[in-house]
């Protein structure tokens, strides 16, 4: 199996070279050649699996340059069960009828950053011994929340790498702040910054691309990498939980071997739907992809115009993994539906980077809409929307997934079509508490600070406190550093002590 980018489809590296490098030369992403094909017969093969050997099973079609010595290495350490708090792994619930959830929220951080951050270091550091003579890896990640605490608890205490998270001293919610200053690990660090995410974000880049910096971690035997989700070492691990969630409508006798079902993603930069599309692609049955977003509604627009616009209102809202106005994946999208054309795909890609716009054929958008529906949910639709959920069937979701459920709601309505299907949770419904809370009660909210918002949500409603969460409290604060975003450089040098 080899992978291509998206802007040169001359290009051929292996997986480890894909995950090594993390994007293209040209700026392009790294796409498979081709996909493997499951039959149904292989997909009812793994009904009676465990979520780790269905991991192996996709995984291994992907990463051939991995021996399996080296597979089961990542997977068994990734999906191990003292770090997710469910057995199944990403358990799917079914609400009522032809409406079921999948959690993807059960990991160490408690939202679906998980599913990829907790392998996404043991594919690295095994494709840095294939193509980078096992040199130490060293992460360096801009948070403006989730995805530092994420990171830090994928890559803590791996063998041979380091990471360093920066976040902005103002900028993440207490919860968030405490995740972050109490992670544990011998090779993790983390520093606050004075200035908003864009500083922390342009000190990292700029870091990332010091030459006098680099050579030092050179002869150190260390080099810089990346988390981010453009990776294919992100991507690939969520389309394990797909295959998985069929497999578990199986069990769960929802639905027959080759039943189609829909799947519906609360969507931001386009990873974890176009996962559930090249799942698709690799034969199993799902009939639409539903696209959720919230009020930052450019990825409706686009899948119902043919038209991506980011020049409009950026809006700050309770679901604020979503905020997003550039969805980066999407571009992998086009290189598949558009034949494989890349010279397509650069030309739109340098209209978005110079015009913030780009529109594509009529016959293009026509084939998108073939596999892919969408929809928004405005501000004041989310807060009715966690609350009538949990009255209805006595389910508490956070803010991402009510987005996901409302559009769903609206989508079987317009169209009728209420087959088997998946609408994928991407938080736990505690990460969020102050909007969840708010919501339950009507907007009548006690003041209240973020750990007694937590007693009361599960108070009131009675869902478990996951305790990732809940063992905040009592734990030491390890990191007060801040920093000057001038003096970032120095505190790496510090944190690495070079
Ligand atoms: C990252 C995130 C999303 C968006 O996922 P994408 O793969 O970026 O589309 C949705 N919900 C939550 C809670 C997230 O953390």
């Amino acid at each position: 199996m080899l992978y291509t980018s998206t802007r040169d489809k001359s290009i051929k590296v292996t997986a480890a070279q894909a995950i090594a490098q993390g994007i293209s030369e040209e700026g392009g992403l790294f796409v498979p050649c081709e996909l493997p094909q499951f039959s149904i017969d292989r997909i009812s093969s793994m009904v009676s699996m465990s979520y780790i050997d269905r991991a192996k099973t996709v995984l291994r079609e992907f990463l051939t340059d991995f021996s399996e010595e080296e597979l089961s290495y990542c997977v068994e350490g990734a999906y191990a069960a003292n770090k997710f708090s469910s057995p199944k792994i990403a358990p799917t619930v079914n609400i009522d009828g032809n409406k079921n959830i999948l959690e993807l929220w059960h990991g160490p951080t408690c939202a679906f950053k998980d599913m990829a951050l907790q392998l996404l270091p043991y594919l690295m550091t095994v494709s840095a011994k294939k193509t980078a003579d096992g040199k130490t890896i060293v992460i360096l990640v801009a948070t403006s929340g989730d995805t530092g605490k994420a990171a830090l608890e994928g890559f803590k205490d791996v063998a041979n790498t380091k990471i360093l998270v920066f976040y902005p001293v103002d900028g993440v919610s207490p919860m968030q702040k405490l995740q972050m200053t109490t992670q544990e690990g011998e090779n993790v660090a983390v520093c606050a910054i004075n200035g908003n995410f864009d500083d922390a974000q342009s000190a990292v880049k700029s870091i990332f691309t010091n030459q006098e910096i680099k050579d030092q971690l050179a002869e150190k035997n260390m080099m810089f990498s990346s988390a981010n989700s453009i990776n294919w070492g992100r991507l690939v691990p969520q389309i394990v939980y797909y295959f998985s969630t069929y497999c578990d409508l199986i069990e769960m006798g929802k639905i027959k071997a080759g039943d189609q079902i829909n799947v519906v993603v609360p969507t931001g930069n386009f990873g974890n739907i176009l996962a559930g599309y090249y799942a698709k692609k690799m034969g199993l049955p799902i009939k639409t992809l539903v696209c959720a977003s919230n009020s930052n509604n450019v990825l409706t627009d686009f899948l119902k115009t043919g038209t991506y616009d980011k020049n409009r209102a950026f809006y700050t809202t309770t679901s604020p993994s979503m905020d997003i106005l550039i969805s980066s994946n999407l571009e992998r999208l086009l290189y598949h539906m558009s034949g494989e054309d890349d010279k397509l795909v650069s030309s739109l890609m340098s209209q978005l980077a110079e015009k913030g716009k780009y529109t594509v054929s009529d016959e293009l958008i026509s084939e998108i809409q073939k596999t892919f529906d969408a929809g928004f949910t405005a501000e004041d639709c989310v807060d009715e929307t966690i609350k009538n959920h949990f009255d209805k069937y006595h389910y508490l979701c956070d803010t991402h997934t009510a987005v996901a459920v409302k559009v769903y709601d609206e989508y079987v309505k317009s169209t009728g079509d209420d087959i088997p299907t998946v609408i994928d949770s991407t938080a736990s419904p505690y990460k969020f508490s102050a909007s969840v809370l708010k919501a339950v009660l009507q907007g009548n909210t006690p003041n209240l600070d973020e750990f007694e918002m937590v007693d009361e949500l599960n108070r009131v409603t009675g869902a478990d406190v996951p305790k990732p969460l809940a063992s905040l409290k009592d734990k030491n604060i390890r990191f007060s550093d801040v920093c000057n975003k001038e003096d970032m450089s120095q505190m790496v040098f510090k944190l690495l002590d070079l």
